[in-house]
């Protein structure tokens, strides 16, 4: 049931309108995760139509290695819903989720994952690893990957070419502030202080 052809595939066989609209959901809370400075990515957690948790990434925010929105998102849902089995639950995240999030996917007994982008880095759903349909492992999930993948990936390169020249544009500011003060300190001043530290 399980095979990689079908995760590739762009007509998403057994993935229904509702489980798009959640990765539409997931997408928009990506994008105000960006503009908080996070890595834009987002899970929502459903049951049928209805959202029990969803969150972005806080990993920045909260200085929290584990602040991944699959993690974030599934302890939310534990809460709200008083059980630890995430039980007939649905979690559309616009990333493959990583080998800690796949493990926490299959702890909680999600019953479908969905995702969008794959993650040539860490993806732990069908590219480096399949955790979430190892046949050892005592639980399974229903996998479907690539999503809405174009909207996923656009969100994440944009951040990062942004990220980019945000650094581009710091170290070009840097420039000019050490240039502007060489150009300072090589004036003739009445002072012998606090201009021999430069000598580059
Ligand atoms: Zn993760």
């Amino acid at each position: 049931m399980m095979n990689s052809l079908r995760l590739v595939r762009s007509t998403h066989a057994g993935v229904g309108d509702v489980d798009v609209r959640m990765m539409q959901r997931a997408i928009l809370l990506a994008r105000s995760a960006a503009l908080a400075g996070e890595v834009p990515i987002a899970a929502v957690i459903y049951r049928g139509d209805e959202v029990i948790a969803e969150a972005a990434n806080t990993r920045e925010r909260e200085a929290d290695p584990t602040g991944h929105a699959e993690i974030v998102a599934i302890r939310e849902a534990g809460r709200k819903l008083g059980e630890w089995r995430l039980e007939g639950c649905s979690m559309a995240v616009t990333l493959e989720p990583c080998p800690m999030c796949a493990g926490a996917a299959v702890n909680a007994r999600i019953a479908k994952l969905v995702y969008g982008a794959t993650d040539p880095k860490a993806g732990a759903c069908e590219t480096l690893y399949k955790i979430p349909g190892d046949e050892r492992l005592n639980h399974r999930c229903e996998m479907h990957g690539g999503v809405l993948s174009n909207q996923c990936v656009e969100l994440l390169r944009a951040f990062f070419r942004e990220r980019r020249a945000e650094q581009k544009r710091a170290k070009e500011a840097a420039r000019a502030a050490d240039a502007a003060r060489d150009t300072r300190s090589s004036l003739p001043t009445d002072s012998s202080t606090n201009t021999t530290r430069r000598s580059a």
